[in-house]
């Protein structure tokens, strides 16, 4: 079996994932890009819920055409054997109380570069205030969504600045501050 060695992303590398990114889906809206990138987009609404977001991929299995012995050249359909289909999703909380931009380019993130992706598990994320299991995986998709949504930073910018300016949350605009 040949393990998989999953190199995680360098700072520098977010940084320019995220800018070819933006400059790939500039003035387009969350729902135009999903629909672009065959993304399915729900919106899941729940103000008692402490999830912003996850990113998965829905399993979808039919019955498989296979070519009938019978008659050569025809197909017919059969249980016996199926069709596995993968459907990337992201999945957002708009009653979480961040901007649901945010929430997508997290999950954006973890739908297309983190490790259990790579692993071909079906849920790789839940973005959730509660007990991440990995704290760095976290750390990168918020930089992502920071360097993303934050395009330039000003000498003298604060936090309020910067959300007032780019429409982020006060805890994105700090971590971009953070760190640059
Ligand atoms: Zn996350």
């Amino acid at each position: 079996m040949p393990r998989i060695a999953f190199t995680p992303f360098r700072k520098a590398e977010i940084i320019a994932l995220a800018e070819s990114a933006r400059a790939k889906y500039h003035g387009m809206s969350i729902d135009e890009i999903a629909e672009s990138e065959h993304i399915i987009l729900i919106r899941e609404p729940d103000g008692n819920s402490k999830k912003a977001g996850y990113a998965c991929a829905i399993k979808s299995e039919a019955p498989k055409k296979i070519g009938s012995l019978s008659h050569p050249g025809k197909f017919v359909l059969s249980f016996a054997e199926k069709e596995i289909t993968y459907h990337n999703a992201i999945v957002i909380n708009p009653l979480y109380g961040i901007p649901e931009r945010e929430i997508f380019w997290h999950e954006f993130y973890h739908l297309w570069y983190s490790p259990s992706r790579q692993m071909k598990m079906d849920f790789f994320h839940q973005f959730s205030t509660g007990g991440a299991l990995d704290a760095q995986e976290e750390r990168r998709a918020n930089m992502f969504a920071a360097y993303y949504l934050i395009p330039e930073l000003e000498s003298g910018d604060t936090p309020q600045s910067v959300s007032e300016k780019y429409f982020v949350s006060d805890d994105l605009a700090r971590l971009r501050l953070r760190v640059f």
